[in-house]
């Protein structure tokens, strides 16, 4: 169930950036557990942290008014998109609410609650699935919210109190007297580490963590075109933070297996055909397998492609076919297919064989070549062998 993020926070739903902030920054103050009272300050103020996590991003916010909730549990909302490493432009929940809050370097307690870490898994791919793109389930392991305490980390009926040793304050000081004066030195607490409050009764199931390890199937959009290496950034899919606080984001590596038949060389895919001697003299059209072939869900006319092969053709020759290679990632259109010809001199003649084609060398002047043929028809190791055991 969507929650509406926009009441949460009290705001209208075509409210600026600026409104949101000052909103979530106000209601944040209220409910802070370290400050409010109230029963349901802890859940109110996740629930404040969740909306303002959506509503600030621009991402995140026209996904919601979309109709779907980023933050959802479980399933892959279609919080999607195609990053690269290092280009999290990631929303530090953490230093937010400590710089709110007068935490981290200085004093007063810290909050449980925090943004969990980002996740990096491997996922490997077959040329075509990389070249025209797929959704493929993907196994994942990560921290995920602890549904016995919901996050909280204090068994059900108890909840959290206040440190006996540091009073809720979060550290403690300390003053040593010396014959410069007194030395006040100030740490966070040992007993709370911190937080100022302590939970007596932790929960059973995440031993007060507020997550637990949870292994789950997500379904991964691979966009036509990416090549080994490429990351795949999947927001608020990672790890789901201490005190159940919102999930980091997950970044899918993928790898890309080699293929028998083609090579990929930028957007351009490559193979190698094999031509009788004859047909690259005489020139011909010739059918060839495409990658498109071992997908079933693309156009079977896509499946094969035609060549043509000019008469005269040499061996090593490399014809470009424009358009059939990988869809561009970033662009459009596709690159090439890249034929290189290898043009097959006939092995085993006959006499018949081998009389017109001295025929043909006659015709064409070519009398010192068949000498040559004749010398090396057994092949170079052939030669060898013979040269051994005379
Ligand atoms: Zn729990
Ligand atoms: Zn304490």
């Amino acid at each position: 169930m969507t929650k509406d993020y926009y009441d949460v926070l009290g705001v209208p739903r075509d409210a600026s950036a600026e409104q949101i902030k000052k909103a979530y920054r106000k209601l944040a103050m209220k409910y802070h557990p370290d400050v409010a009272d109230t029963a349901d300050a802890a859940e109110k103020f996740k629930e404040i942290g969740e909306a303002y996590e959506v509503l600030h991003d621009s991402n995140k916010r026209a996904m919601y008014d979309r109709g779907v909730d980023p933050m959802a549990a479980g399933g892959f909302g279609g919080a999607q998109g195609f990053g690269f490493p290092g280009g999290s432009a990631g929303f530090d929940f953490t230093n937010l609410v400590d710089a709110m809050f007068g935490q981290g370097a200085t004093r007063g307690p810290r909050s449980r609650v925090r943004r969990g870490q980002d996740a990096l898994v491997r996922m490997s791919l077959t040329l075509p699935e990389a070249a025209f793109g797929i959704t493929k389930p993907l196994r994942v392991e990560t921290a995920v919210l602890c549904s016995t305490c919901n996050g909280t980390g204090a068994r059900a009926g108890s909840e959290p109190v206040t440190c006996s040793t540091c009073h809720g304050q979060g550290d403690v000081t300390q003053i040593q007297r010396s014959f410069l004066g007194d030395i006040r030195t100030t740490q966070p607490c040992p007993v709370c580490r911190g937080y100022g409050t302590v939970i007596p009764n932790p929960c059973g199931e995440c031993s007060g963590e507020g997550r637990v390890r949870s292994s789950r199937t997500i379904n991964v959009k691979i966009p036509a075109g990416v090549n080994a290496g490429n990351r795949i950034h999947l927001e608020s899919q990672g790890e789901v933070g201490p005190g159940g606080g919102p999930a980091g984001d997950l970044y899918v590596e993928l790898g890309v297996e080699p293929h028998d038949t083609f090579t990929r060389k930028g957007d351009d895919l490559e193979m190698v055909v094999k031509l009788p001697m004859t047909a690259a003299a005489l020139g011909t059209e010739v059918t060839l397998p495409t990658l498109e072939a071992e997908r079933d869900d693309l156009d079977a006319d896509l499946g094969t492609v035609r060549l043509s092969v000019p008469s005269g053709t040499q061996s090593g020759t490399r014809i470009a076919i424009a358009g059939r290679g990988v869809p561009r990632l970033r662009g459009a259109g596709r690159g090439d297919l890249g034929v290189t010809l290898l043009v097959q001199t006939p092995g085993r003649l006959d006499d018949h064989q081998r009389e017109l084609l001295r025929q043909l060398a006659e015709a064409r002047g070519e009398g010192q070549e068949e000498v040559a043929v004749e010398r090396h028809h057994k092949g170079v190791f052939g030669w060898l062998k013979d040269a051994f055991t005379q």
